[in-house]
């Protein structure tokens, strides 16, 4: 019997837990106090160690000749040898940038620094992004542009329990990060304001004590209102204002545009609903003090950025961030959503989260991998981008996937699934056989997270520690291991390691001096102070916790209004789609659902997608509750079964999207993307509704 201290496998809450191996190496999970969960887990974490010994796991490598073949088991070295010479021939005909790699916001950040370096190092592609770019993109561009610096929260979340007031744009805490919950409680038991803008009466809005139904697509409206009735209200914090920010002045104008009655046509949220939302934001910023997030439901769109930067604008119009309880944040989703877009897996940045075309970050990064900064090639194609590029003159013909199964976690999905026919090589490392892998030519089986050891950088920044609860099976290495082989495998001469601590050490000296700067972290700081906020830049600095009491990281120091204008989403209803389809997760499976969904009781307790539909529709539409619906897009058509509910917009109807096959809503949604982040619309898209006839 052995315990172990670690996080969750899955969600950027990264809730403590401790795991227990008895002697046949069966392992159990008890919940550990940490001030992001205080002794919470959610179901997912409850049963996170049931996919260890799943009879789903891959344990050896799989191989096909070719794609109409049934794989065959291989061995790691001849699995490791195709691989390598397939990549060195792809790019020997088609140039460097004919290998793409596509990682994932779960990857520790050992492994996702890790990938960086073999994408630019080994590989010398271009053609590098992850998942991430699904998650948050938007939120980071904003927080960019505004603050000169992303990092999700920039406060502790138990910061958030001593707040008077706090507004959620497009977030459903209750059902992705359940312990989450509990700082909001805090707030609303002390007599505080919980908003929440959602076209759903999700279980977070019954937590509530305001709801903005917003129509889906329309988030940025709504906030501009918000800050016109903030400013013409007096609500406005002239002093902050005049001291901490620039450009107050062009987006007040913008703002002045949307009047409360013009806001309620646009986005369905009543005047009263928008004057009471602001009247409680501005008592908290009075008082005990107020907090803006954002998560998927205002980032996911095609104009996520702006959407974004209009709730930003509004909390400093309010005078919030780097104030004591207040601030503006995002509420990452992945495991290591932050981590992951830090470390150099982006198409634009280097490890330190370092722009990858800004010439004194190449020539310090590649002093440390070894290599002339001449080298290291520039950015590449978004995630979208790039898949939409596979197989296409000129694209890449072969492809890596590291932790993120696109087949069902990419919009316009028949569109992917072409694409990622269209390769000569697509290599898969992952634990079980995802949709993505099974379209392999090559699948690698991969450790989970109770089987290594690495960091994670949590939804505030703390990097904490992951650590090795039991032996992997026979049969399984570590991604680092992985790609250590495969960079000897093609003739890289810069040092590759296999150990995690040592790939940690190189990734505080690549990022020393950058905005996300771990140099004074390390892992026995991580151990003896259970996690480390970044920027750490030397090992007897504190690390920060709270950003921007004293300033903000941009030239002048002050943050930045940016002015910005509604538009509509990408795709509107129309006689033939008459209904807005939008998207998201349920509290029982996690993202593409390719672990949970093997997960019995998790399995058991959310066993296909539901359709929400509120009853008018559903008359509208012929349909009862139970029936089997195809929700049908220009793009294409996912199936789930109807659940009547008032709890949803009668114009609008919901899907979740941790399914694969004919039950992929992401076959339907629109992969309009934000010019900023490169995000893809997945909150918003029009459909109609057909009942299925099962005969
Ligand atoms: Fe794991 Fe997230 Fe659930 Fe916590 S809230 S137990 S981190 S899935």
């Amino acid at each position: 019997m052995g315990t172990t201290a670690t996080h969750c496998a899955y969600c950027a809450l990264q809730c403590a837990m401790t795991l227990t191996a008895d002697a046949g190496g069966r392992v159990t999970v008890e919940p550990r106090d940490f001030p992001t969960n205080r002794g919470g887990l959610c179901q997912k974490g409850w049963t996170a160690a049931d996919l260890l010994a799943s009879p789903h796991r891959l344990t050896t490598p799989l191989l096909r000749d070719d794609r109409s073949a049934p794989f065959r088991e291989a061995s790691w070295d001849e699995a490791l040898t195709v691989v390598a010479s397939s990549l060195r021939e792809v790019q020997a005909e088609y140039g460097r940038d004919a290998v793409a790699v596509l990682g994932g916001g779960g990857l520790t950040n050992e492994k996702a620094y890790q990938l960086g370096k073999f994408a630019r190092v080994a590989l010398r592609t271009k053609n590098i992004d992850y998942n991430g770019r699904y998650c948050m993109s938007s939120a980071a561009a904003a927080s960019n542009r505004a603050f000169g610096i992303d990092r999700g929260l920039p406060f502790p979340l138990p910061d958030l329990a001593e707040a008077g007031a706090v507004l959620i744009a497009g977030g459903n805490v209750a059902e992705t990060m359940p312990p989450f919950v509990q700082h909001l409680a805090a707030v609303v038991d002390r007599g505080g304001s919980l908003i929440v803008a959602d076209p759903r009466r999700t279980a977070t809005v019954d937590r509530a004590t305001l709801h903005l139904p917003v129509l889906p697509g329309t988030d940025l409206a709504l906030a501009l209102g918000l800050l016109h009735v903030a400013v013409s209200g007096g609500h406005a914090d002239r002093a902050y204002i005049h001291d901490r920010t620039t450009g107050f002045d062009e987006t007040w104008r913008a703002a002045a545009q949307w009047w409360p009655e013009r806001v309620e046509r646009v986005t369905g949220v009543s005047v009263a609903a928008q004057r009471a939302a602001v009247a409680q934001l501005a008592a908290g910023a009075r008082g005990r003090g107020a907090v803006v997030l954002t998560a998927r439901g205002a980032e996911q769109q095609s104009k996520g950025t702006d959407t974004v930067t209009a709730l930003i604008n509004l909390a400093l119009a309010l005078g919030l961030p780097g104030r004591p309880h207040s601030g503006f944040g995002c509420i990452t989703g992945q495991g290591n959503g932050q981590g992951g877009r830090e470390h150099g897996q982006k198409a634009d940045q280097l490890p330190g989260y370092r722009r990858i075309d800004d010439p004194a970050a190449r020539a310090h990064v590649a002093a440390v991998w070894g290599v002339e900064p001449a080298d290291l090639p520039g950015p590449g194609p978004s995630a979208y981008e790039l898949i939409e590029s596979l197989g296409t003159d000129g694209g890449p013909r072969a492809l890596l996937v590291h932790g993120t199964n696109l087949a069902v976690s990419s919009p316009r999905g028949a569109r992917v699934l072409e694409r990622l026919a269209a390769l000569d090589l697509l290599v898969v490392a992952d634990v079980v056989l995802s949709e993505t892998a099974a379209l392999a030519d090559v699948v690698l089986p991969v450790t989970q997270f109770a089987e290594e050891d690495g960091t994670m950088t949590n939804l505030e920044g703390r990097v904490i520690r992951r650590r090795r609860a039991v032996a992997p099976p026979s049969g399984v290495r570590t991604e680092l291991e992985v790609l250590t082989s495969l960079a000897g495998l093609l003739g890289c001469r810069a040092p590759f390691d296999a150990d995690p601590e040592t790939v940690f050490d190189e990734l505080r000296r690549a990022s020393a001096g950058g905005v996300a700067d771990y140099g004074g972290i390390s892992w026995d700081r991580v151990d003896a102070e259970g996690g480390v906020f970044w920027p750490c830049p030397s090992s007897s600095h504190p690390g920060t916790p709270r950003l921007f009491a004293d300033g903000f990281p941009t030239a002048d120091g002050r943050a930045r209004f940016v002015a910005v204008e509604h538009r509509p989403p990408a795709e509107e209803v129309d006689a033939e789609h008459p209904v807005y389809l939008t998207t998201g997760r349920v509290l029982q499976q996690y993202q593409s659902g390719a672990q949970t969904r093997l997960v019995p009781a998790l399995a058991a307790a959310a066993a296909e997608p539901h359709v929400e539909v509120h009853p008018d529709l559903a008359g509208r539409s012929g349909l009862a509750d139970g029936d089997l619906v195809r929700v049908v897009s220009r793009r294409g058509d996912a199936v789930g079964r109807v659940r009547l509910t008032t709890a949803i917009r009668p114009d609008t109807v919901f899907m979740p999207f941790h399914w694969g096959g004919e039950q992929a809503v992401n076959r339907v949604t629109n992969p309009a993307l934000d010019p900023v982040s490169r995000m893809p619309e997945f909150k918003v898209c029009a459909v109609r509704l057909e009942r299925v006839v099962v005969v």
